[in-house]
Formats: structure tokens, C-alpha cells, sequence
């Protein structure tokens, strides 16, 4: 397959999407990002990389994050973390509270911010030291030592962080945050402002593309059918209140964050990562969702 002519091909077919959108501007950090950058990096699994555009600029992973950290709390706590959260769409926003107060506590799946807040009560109550191992796993995952929070980043979203509190305050009202919540929201925050660039995602989701294998990745193992579940959530979660939609255009399972980034994967076959910051009225990449669309559609590979 020569997926370097079908990037090429992309990158001609987005061009009139280039001002569509608005990057995300309610964390204030986010919004000194320039939204006119567009990259993507394809990795295969026997070890090929095609990249173009800004596929070497690095940014906020944002909610992509919510993946490594499924990928740990499940490591620790295997299925018993289902007895905290689900593993259905919302169909509501990322940061909704009406669906978390009327299933009184308990969240929807663990890639909405409610899920993703108890996750990071889980990996709070069970590591010693948090912070250090989950930017150890992102810096092993992505082949790259030099990975690192923005801790400027998290600073500026903690300074708005009025829904993310009223939803932990709502969890832990219900018994579904253990520990001390700004301890636990700041650890999210953190977890959030992680960034990479489109290279380095790509070989970060390399472990998820390859479902076949067990996952062992900086002391947190899952079975192959724990990571090919993985897949499940991300096909049917990963897309904020647009997962059927994304489902139906481009057919892999994937995560995006209001950072503009969207990692997916062709089990079996490769991992993806794509990069704009303007946003749809969803919170998704206009130009990185158009780009996957026309990548499963080119290469007639999908999981469909
Ligand atoms: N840190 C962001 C928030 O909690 C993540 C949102 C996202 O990328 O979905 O609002």
C-alpha cells in the first residue's frame, strides 16, 4: 500500500477545509495555539513510517491521554474498574454533568472527563508516585525519553476549572472518588497536558494497533483481549458526542482531544495520528477527521 502517495493526496483534498472551525480557547493556553497547522504520521507494524506536514510539532494531547490511562487503571484493577464507571457512549458532551447526577455518580465510560477524573483517582490511591508513572509509560509507548508535561498547560487549565470540579465534587458526593479531590484534579490535569507530536503518537498507539500482542509497557501488562477491548471502548467512545458519526465515516477505533489531535488505529495493520487544532462544534479536528475519512476511504481498510 503506498499510504505516502495517499497522504499526499489527503493534504491536496482538506486544503478547502483549511479555515473551517475554531480551536479549543477555554483553557487560555490552548488558545495561543496557531490553528492554521495540519500533520499526520501513519506507523505500520513491520516498523514503516509515512509522515507529512506538521507531523514533527509538538502539542496537547488533551483527552488522548484518557487512553494511557484506561491502559493502567485496567492494568491495576482488571474488570473491577467496571464496577466504577461504564463502558457506553454518553452521547453527551465531554463535560457534561446532567447524565453523571442522574446515574448518580457513576460515568458513562472512561473517556469522558467523569471517567477519566475516577481513573485518576484509581492510579492516585494505587502508585506511590502518579505523576512520574504515567509520564514514564507515555515516554515508553512513544519510543521517546524526552515526552514531558506542560506544566504550563495544566497551570492554565486548573485557573478555569470550574466544570471539572463541580464533577468531582459530584463523584466524590457519590462515593466514586476515594481520595482528596484537588489531589485528584491536578493529576488530571497534568495527565491532560502531556504533549507529543504526530510521529511520536503514532508509534505510541503502535501498542494498541497491534492487538494480538500482550501489552507490557513500563510495568503495566494487559492480555491481548484486554487491549483489543481497549479498541472496543475507543470505537465506541473515543469521539466525544460524535463516536457514531466518526464510526460511520472513518471506521477505526481512535481517541481525539479538543488539542486537535486524533490518534487511531487499523488493528493488525497500523496506527495513525493526526493533528489541527480547529474544532468542529463536537470538539474533533475538522481537518483531522476529514483526513482519516479520506485515508480508510483511499486504502479501502477499515474494520468494516
Ligand atoms: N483537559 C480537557 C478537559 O478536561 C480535556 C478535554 C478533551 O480533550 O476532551 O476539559
Amino acid at each position: 500500500m503506498d499510504y505516502q502517495k495517499i497522504l499526499q493526496s489527503i493534504q491536496r483534498d482538506i486544503e478547502p477545509l483549511k479555515s473551517e472551525g475554531q480551536q479549543a480557547d477555554y483553557i487560555p493556553a490552548l488558545a495561543a495555539v496557531n490553528p492554521d497547522q495540519w500533520g499526520i504520521c501513519i506507523n505500520t507494524l513491520d516498523n514503516k513510517q509515512y509522515t507529512l506536514g506538521d507531523s514533527a510539532v509538538p502539542f496537547s494531547l488533551q483527552s488522548i491521554t484518557k487512553v494511557f490511562a484506561l491502559a493502567m487503571a485496567l492494568s491495576l484493577e482488571g474488570d473491577n474498574l467496571w464496577t466504577r464507571m461504564g463502558k457506553e457512549p454518553s452521547g453527551t458532551a465531554f463535560n457534561s454533568l446532567i447524565q453523571l447526577e442522574l446515574e448518580k455518580g457513576k460515568p458513562r465510560n472512561p473517556f469522558i472527563n467523569s471517567g477519566a477524573l475516577v481513573m485518576a483517582d484509581v492510579l492516585v490511591e494505587r502508585l506511590p508516585n502518579p505523576e512520574a508513572a504515567f509520564i514514564g509509560l507515555a515516554r515508553d509507548l512513544s519510543g521517546c525519553p524526552s515526552i514531558d508535561y506542560n506544566f504550563e498547560v495544566a497551570r492554565s487549565e486548573h485557573s478555569v476549572a470550574y466544570l471539572n470540579t463541580a464533577i468531582a465534587n459530584l463523584l466524590k458526593y457519590h462515593g466514586n472518588i476515594h481520595g482528596d479531590i484537588d489531589r485528584v484534579l491536578r493529576f488530571y490535569f497534568m495527565m491532560c497536558s502531556i504533549e507529543m507530536n504526530c510521529q511520536q503518537l503514532a508509534h505510541a498507539f503502535l501498542a494498541f494497533a497491534d492487538h494480538r500482542k500482550p501489552f507490557d509497557h513500563a510495568g503495566f501488562q494487559l492480555t491481548s483481549s484486554q487491549v483489543k477491548r481497549m479498541n472496543a471502548i475507543m470505537q465506541t467512545c473515543g469521539f466525544y458526542d460524535e463516536a457514531g458519526e466518526f464510526s460511520y465515516l472513518v471506521g477505526l477505533p481512535g481517541k481525539s482531544g479538543v488539542g486537535g489531535g486524533i490518534a487511531a488505529v487499523f488493528p493488525g495493520q497500523y496506527s495513525v495520528a493526526v493533528w489541527s487544532p480547529r474544532l468542529n462544534a463536537k470538539g474533533n479536528s475538522v481537518m483531522g477527521m476529514k483526513s482519516l475519512e479520506l485515508l480508510t476511504t483511499h486504502s479501502r481498510q477499515s474494520i468494516f
